[in-house]
């Protein structure tokens, strides 16, 4: 008989840490907490191999369920001391959603099941509070009713404002014990309205609801949306825990709270949190109350009145900060912990590893390195490559003028400007059309994700750091300041006011999000301090990767900020990126409507002095390291002139009439310029423009050289070979040039000429190929565009619809296609060293800076990979990653 349902509580558990497959994140650490003596309300597990169960028969449970729920739940019923449905001591219990990774799109939570107008006499008996009792009830009936019974909160709203007003109050707390109990009929009295039957009363139904309920938000359009967002597998399927209530509302010997075993914003080792006194947990995020500090620290540094715990339950909270201690110990990572006190007990109700902003996840993963709990490797294991991206992009100049006008919590750092919208709806489209947004709301809920994904940054003007924006921006890694309370939204007029002052939609403002500020207009930034703890990870990513890593570049600046990165040379310089200058343009056009070689050759004399200039700067900024330089590839019409203006411009320079240069252009322009006259083909053509690049490079090359005494090794790269002959004449074109520059000068220098591989045909011929070339880079985005037959320009639209169906799983464009252009590269790669022993290979197309694809590169050998600046970095700790993952897989 197959086991679906897994108890835990009273110091132990079937479950365990490792199970979260099986049971859920959840699920596997509450087992987890119980098994190592920490105090969790019993409760038991329903896996997630009953969601899959549940979706591959129609919808039905297994049959043997309901008896394992049964017996689970008598358990529960022996820990707690209390039954389930019994009117005299009801046992009640709370059921939540809990997949292997958190899922804010999902149904979480509903609490108090098994209230109904007999238990709850039970509650009062137990409580000793018929206000408390019934304001469960309503708040379970509302709960109920939205998550799984799909009716509106708001209705219930509307019957709670209609009550106060009915009776003069102002504030929930006025409501007595009666004003509840009316109400608690009136919603149920709703409910019957809305959905045609009465609330469910019997406890076992309520509980097969909400389990249902949660099953079914497994396909929710929410959860969907999230799972894309962050490739989490539909087939993972969710887990159910139904636990017993503790409650953090029954007076003032009560709390309820969320820590952090490190701060998840800065990462410092301080305890922090936030609590409430007689309160529910959803009190807390909600942002409905404000919440206080745990610690007296805390309290301290955010300037607030309100007393800590740390002060007002002292033995608690040492409890706490004990529990804090083994849990993180216990887990090796930052903790994010959920508790409530109940007439003065600690309850630990979820631990799990915190969701932390890049910054804090650097600082946590070297401090933990460095204080012993792990190793380095395992630190840098720890970060995601992509999350580095947020601590390379620029933050508020400190010496630009700001006009502040609001300030709230510092929720998510980085800072951001944009046009404001008030709707993640507007949002995806503001978005959409190109422009930067940043999403202004009261609130964020699961449907507001794809809005605030797409936007630079968000403001709320409720809640707290707790709060659903607050932990979705950390984790999106989008800037945001959250629960600015001084901000008016006014949702229907797109706008919000600031004590007089009106911003509406589309007026720009910029945010911190590390300070909390918000400023009207554009704030200029700074690029960051690569120093501290990001210094000390790349050091011990540098120490434990095997891969080289390089960066794509053709400007200055692009090659200064590559080597601040630490890029270890230039592994793409794609020159023909150095012709859109207007001053070379126009030589560039003169040069490709040219009739004949000498026309072009004048051309190029022009251009000679220009692109000379341009190695010299980046053969100094890379100091000996080595340099990559391509020979022309463009698609010829990116150079074409296309506006009167242009042709006319082009027709003086070459001392011809308008139409001539019309006509000209009509010839050229070609059908499919991808496929067409690119690449080596215009060296083939017409060998002077290559020439004059080779020169250009040699020249460049010797003179540096000379005035540093450094050694200068170009790398000359021939674009988009299929054959070798094509290689063999081209190379003589790059030797002549590099004797005859050497002959010049009287100085030699050793050089290398290699080739793309970048498509099949190469790949299959790599072989033959190496015979001529020093060296082999891959070009994986011409190689994958050749291998799918996919234009890289054009399948943006479609591959989304094909990585939705699942066909490709990611955008081949972006993370290599290991089984299609993967193999080629393979083949390549093994061609290419049967003929031409430890032959030089690296990588360049787009891929070189993706992760999962610097792991693919890992595996097969290769020597670099190469990216763009930015990029470098991630790349860097990538490879290592790839490094250490391939010794623990044993496949080093
Ligand atoms: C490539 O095709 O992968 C490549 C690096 O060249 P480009 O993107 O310039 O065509
Ligand atoms: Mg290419």
């Amino acid at each position: 008989m197959s086991k679906w349902v897994y108890t835990f509580g009273d110091g132990k558990a079937e479950g365990r840490a490792d199970m979260k497959n099986l049971l859920g994140g959840k699920g596997a650490n509450l087992a987890e907490m119980s098994n190592i003596g920490i105090p969790v309300p019993a409760g038991f597990t329903i896996t997630t191999e009953v969601c899959t169960y549940y979706y591959a028969n129609g919808n039905q449970y297994p049959a043997e369920l309901m008896d394992q729920v049964r017996t689970a739940l008598a358990d529960v019923e022996g820990i707690m001391g209390a039954k389930f449905g019994d009117a005299g001591n009801p046992l009640l219990v709370s059921v939540r959603s809990g997949a292997r990774a958190s899922m804010p799109g999902m149904m979480d939570t509903v609490l108090n099941l098994g209230l109904n107008d007999q238990t709850v006499e039970g509650l009062i008996a137990q409580s000793g509070d018929a206000r408390f009792a019934y304001d469960s009830y309503r708040r379970f009936i509302q709960m109920y009713s939205d998550v799984v019974l799909e009716i509106d909160h708001h209705h219930f709203e509307d019957l709670l404002e209609d009550l106060k007003a009915d009776r003069g109050y102002n504030l929930d707390t006025e409501l007595g014990a009666d004003d509840w109990k009316e109400l608690v009929g009136k919603y149920k009295a709703k409910v019957a309205e809305q959905l045609g039957r009465p609330f469910p009363e019997d406890p076992t139904e309520q509980m097969w609801g909400a389990v249902g309920a949660v099953f079914g938000s497994w396909m929710n359009q929410r959860a969907i949306t999230y799972r894309r967002l962050h490739d989490i597998p539909e087939s993972w399927g969710t887990a159910v825990n139904v636990q017993a209530m503790v409650f953090g509302n029954m007076g003032d010997d009560c709390a309820t709270g969320v820590a952090f075993t490190r701060d998840p914003s800065t990462g410092e080792n301080t305890f922090y949190g936030e609590y409430l006194v007689n309160a529910q947990g959803e009190d807390v995020v909600a942002g409905i109350r404000t919440p206080q500090h745990l610690t007296i620290e805390g309290k301290t540094r955010n300037e607030s009145d309100l007393p800590a715990m740390e002060e007002v339950m002292p033995g608690l909270f040492a409890e706490l900060d004990a529990i804090r201690h083994r849990l993180e110990a216990h887990y090796k990572d930052m903790q994010d912990m959920e508790f409530t006190i109940q007439g003065g007990k600690l309850w630990m109700l979820q631990t799990r590893n915190g969701k932390r902003t890049s910054a804090a996840s650097l600082k946590i993963a070297v401090d933990m390195a460095n204080e012993g709990l792990i190793d380095k490797k395992e630190a840098i294991m720890r970060i995601d490559p992509m999350q580095l991206d947020q601590l390379l992009h620029p933050t508020l100049d400190p010496k630009a003028p700001r006009d502040v006008i609001a300030s709230g919590l510092p929720a998510s750092p980085g800072a951001a400007s944009g046009k404001v919208v008030f709707s993640a709806e507007d949002a995806e489209d503001w978005a959409k059309r190109g422009e930067k947004v940043i999403l202004a709301r009261i609130e964020t809920s699961p449907e507001d994700i794809g809005g605030m994904h797409v936007a630079q940054g968000i403001i709320t003007t409720r809640g707290g750091m707790t709060s659903h924006a607050a932990v979705v921006a950390r984790g999106m890694g989008r800037p945001c300041v959250a629960g600015a309370g001084m901000i008016r939204i006014n949702y229907a007029e797109k706008l919000f006011t600031i004590s007089g002052l009106t911003i509406k939609e589309g007026d720009v403002v910029t945010l911190d999000g590390s300070t909390g500020q918000i400023m009207r207009g554009e704030v200029p930034t700074i690029q960051p301090e690569l120093t501290g703890d990001f210094a000390a990870l790349m050091e011990w990513a540098d120490a434990g990767r095997r891969l080289k890593v390089r960066t794509n570049a053709e400007t200055p600046l692009d090659a200064q900020t590559a080597r601040k990165f630490g890029a270890e040379g230039i592994g793409l310089c794609r020159t023909e990126h150095m012709f859109f200058d207007p001053l070379r343009i126009i030589h560039m056009r003169q040069m490709i409507v040219a009739q004949d070689e000498a026309g072009r050759r004048a051309a190029l004399e022009k251009l000679l002095p220009y692109q000379r200039q341009d190695f010299i700067d980046l053969f100094s900024i890379m100091q000996g390291l080595p340099v990559t330089i391509r020979l022309l590839d463009p698609p010829l019409h990116e150079f074409l002139p296309h506006t009167q203006d242009e042709m006319q411009e082009v027709a003086n320079a070459a001392g011809v009439e308008l139409k001539t240069i019309r006509t000209l252009v009509a010839t050229l322009s070609e059908s499919n310029p991808m496929l067409g006259h690119r690449g080596c083909r215009l060296g083939i053509s017409y060998p002077e423009i290559y020439e004059m690049q080779a020169l250009a490079i040699f020249q460049a090359a010797v003179q540096v050289s000379q005035a540093s005494g450094q050694t200068v090794v170009p790398e000359v790269m021939i674009p988009l070979i299929g054959t070798r002959k094509e290689l063999d004449l081209l190379k003589a074109v790059v030797d002549k040039a590099a004797a005859q520059v050497f002959t010049e000068t009287g100085t030699t220098l050793s050089y290398a000429v290699g080739t793309m591989i970048e498509l099949p045909r190469a790949a299959l011929r790599a072989a033959e190929i190496a015979e001529s070339a020093e060296f082999f880079s891959f070009g994986t985005n011409d190689l994958t565009q050749t291998t799918l037959g996919m234009s890289r320009d054009d399948s943006g639209p479609f591959l989304e619809t094909y990585r939705l169906r699942g066909i490709y799983e990611k955008d081949p464009f972006a993370t290599i296609d290991r089984d299609g252009v993967g193999e080629l590269v393979r083949i390549a790669a093994e061609r290419g060293r049967s003929t031409r022993a430890g032959i030089k290979m690296g990588i360049c197309g787009e891929h070189g800076g993706d992760p999962a694809s610097i792991a693919f590169c890992e595996e097969i050998g290769l020597d670099y990979v190469s990216c763009s600046p930015y990029r470098v970095p991630i790349a860097r700790l990538a490879a290592a990653q790839a490094a250490i993952g391939g010794e623990i897989n044993g496949t080093k």
